[in-house]
């Protein structure tokens, strides 16, 4: 058995970074850019109006004014504006030469058809300034950032609408387990739904990566092969889930090896997860995972997720926060790090979610993240500031 530290480290020593492509804008969601995207213009890219009003000189809107314009949103000011005179101006205009603030619409009368008279004796410029926001030549997402929608607008405004991307890791998933049925069937005496898979899909295509599913096979040594050297030829990370621990029908490290995979791991200690293979063939991942739905969420979060996150040239992939703990967490044994699935309170304190073990797969629904207990303590007191994992 080996730390659950020192797995995180053979994993990422193992990271092979993907390739990329250009994918549209509008398909750039969820994927992990791999350029800096510049800004290619300022922003603003010329002085602007910020409100609806009259632009003038400053030194002058105690006067009655003359309305020599109306510059609309769009359009080019003709006209420079001269002592004592001003344009009638929209939001989103380009402030003509000789105007220093724009006086709102909603504090001006007009005396004629051309000629007004602000209300007030002060105003503020209500300009916004060319480059006051962006600078040409300006980074404004970096490479190995995850595209979400606060990216977009930012790409779109540079132009940027052909991202170069990661490509998508293709991850393949296989269950395994004579008692396992799928979930749209009712489950006979003996027999449980298979919730990894659909899960392990979820996290998989919410994380990014092209998931595919490869089925349940039962627990014989061809029926496993055959699942395992199709999936290893399809994709860059394989995943299985059962089939790991120690009973006369787990033949997974086996088969994996046959199968030629290295393996580096079979056994972590943490908790849940301690069962958790990792191997490599040339560029090929794999992962066997331990069946228990816990065991195999949690450590797709934080074992699994360490590789993807190197193969997409991801920067940081898990929002730590720190918060107090509610209450006091205890446990039984401290061989093993364990993680626990907890929940953030509205009073901004953060609870461990009753668990009652990897199997008790409905702890996770509530989850806002995971807490880890090292390993050698016993207990966590209410109180301490402590790191969550904040969970999607
Ligand atoms: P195993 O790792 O094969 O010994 O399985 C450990 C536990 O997880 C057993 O109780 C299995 O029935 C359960 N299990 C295995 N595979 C799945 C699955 N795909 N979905 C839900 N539970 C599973
Ligand atoms: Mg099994």
């Amino acid at each position: 058995m080996i730390k659950f530290e020192h797995a995180i480290d053979i994993v990422k020593q193992n990271i092979v970074l993907l390739g990329t492509e250009e994918v549209d804008i509008k398909e750039s969601l969820n994927r992990v850019l791999r350029q800096d995207v510049l800004s290619d213009l300022n922003m603003p890219p010329f002085d602007k109006s910020a409100m609806d009003g009259y632009a003038c000189r400053m030194s002058d809107i105690t006067n009655e004014l003359e309305v020599i314009q109306t510059i609309p949103a769009g359009f080019t000011p003709t006209k420079a504006i001269g002592e004592n005179q001003c344009a009638k101006i929209m939001t989103g205009a380009k402030i003509p030469e000789g105007a220093d603030c724009v006086i709102i619409v909603e504090d001006v009368e007009e005396i004629s058809d051309n000629k007004i008279r602000y209300k007030k004796d002060k105003t503020s410029s209500n300009i916004c300034y060319l480059g006051e926001d962006v600078v040409t030549g300006q980074k404004l997402v970096e490479a190995g950032t995850r595209i979400t929608s606060k990216q977009i607008g930012a790409m779109a405004l540079s132009g940027c609408v052909k991202p170069v991307v990661s490509v998508k890791p293709k991850i393949g998933i296989i269950a395994t387990g004579d008692e396992i049925v799928e979930p749209h069937l009712i489950p006979r005496d003996s027999q449980i739904r298979n919730s990894n898979a659909s899960q392990l899909y979820a996290q998989s295509l919410q994380f990014g990566c092209g998931p595919i599913y490869y089925g349940i096979v039962e627990d014989t040594k061809e029926a496993i092969t055959n699942a395992v050297e199709k999936a290893k030829e399809e994709n860059d990370v394989v995943l299985l889930t059962g089939g790991v621990s120690m009973g006369d029908f787990d033949l997974v490290p086996g088969i994996l090896k046959e199968t030629g995979f290295e393996l580096f791991f079979q056994k972590v200690a943490v908790q849940p997860g301690k069962p958790t293979v990792f191997g490599r063939a040339n560029d090929t991942f794999v992962f066997g995972l331990p069946g228990n739905p816990v065991s195999s969420f949690i450590i797709f979060e934080v074992i699994v997720k360490e590789l993807l996150t190197g193969m997409l040239g991801l920067k940081n992939y898990a929002a730590i926060v720190k918060a107090a703990l509610s209450k006091d967490v205890r446990r039984k044994k401290n061989e093993r790090l364990a993680w626990l699935p907890a929940k953030f309170l509205p009073n901004g304190l953060v609870e461990k979610i009753e668990y009652h073990g990897s199997a008790h797969i409905t702890s996770l629904t509530e989850a806002d993240g995971l807490i880890f207990v090292p390993a050698g303590l016993y207990e966590l007191k209410k109180g301490m500031k402590i790191d969550v994992r904040q969970l999607q």
